[in-house]
């Protein structure tokens, strides 16, 4: 694998999703892996949560036919996660030249997601009412699963979950009875 050393800078946005995609041209391992340390720079301060958005915007506008799935949701990922005000007006036009994929369920539905979060963010809002409007999962440190039922026999679990950021209190019916995980939020 590489070391972080090797990675372009961040802030030079074009150099360093060229190497986004030479690492995911080389296996799928280190596209993800290069999303990681993206994300570990961020964390730790080394770059500004701002240089790993654009970085994330620009892979998604420069997006085609060729590139994984796993580039676009990560990207999707960064942007939630780390996006604001000034990436909004971008996001929402990169949206709809996103290409599509056969699948399961629309890979696409994850960047209607980070929009939905940075325009939150971006009021001045707590994300949770967002995340949980596009169905999030119940993973990650925005989560606090406090209780949890599971019904055998629906193939679901209900749980009871506050969000760690503004202590809003959720009920969330997690369906296992399709191929993945699908999640229903009401205000507890
Ligand atoms: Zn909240």
């Amino acid at each position: 694998m590489l070391m972080a050393q090797d990675d372009p800078d961040l802030t030079d946005v074009v150099r360093w999703v060229e190497a986004l995609r030479a690492a995911y041209a080389r296996s799928l391992e280190d596209g993800v892996a290069c999303w990681r340390r993206a994300e570990a720079a961020a964390a730790g301060g080394a770059v500004s949560a701002t240089a790993l958005a654009q970085a994330a915007l620009l892979a998604l506008e420069t997006m085609g036919p060729a590139d994984s799935i796993s580039l676009g949701m990560s990207a999707c990922e960064a942007l939630r996660r780390h996006g604001g005000a000034g990436e909004l007006d971008r996001l929402r036009a990169v949206r709809a030249t996103l290409p599509a994929r056969s699948g399961l369920r629309d890979w696409r539905a994850e960047a209607s997601r980070a929009q939905a979060v940075i325009e939150a963010r971006a009021a001045g809002w707590c994300t949770c009412a967002a995340e949980a409007a596009c169905g999030a999962g119940v993973y990650g440190e925005q989560w606090r699963i406090e209780s949890e039922r599971v019904d055998a026999e629906q193939y679901c679990v209900h749980m009871v979950v506050r969000c760690t950021v503004c202590q809003s209190e959720w009920q969330v019916r997690q369906d296992d009875g399709y191929h993945y995980p699908i999640f229903a939020w009401s205000r507890a």
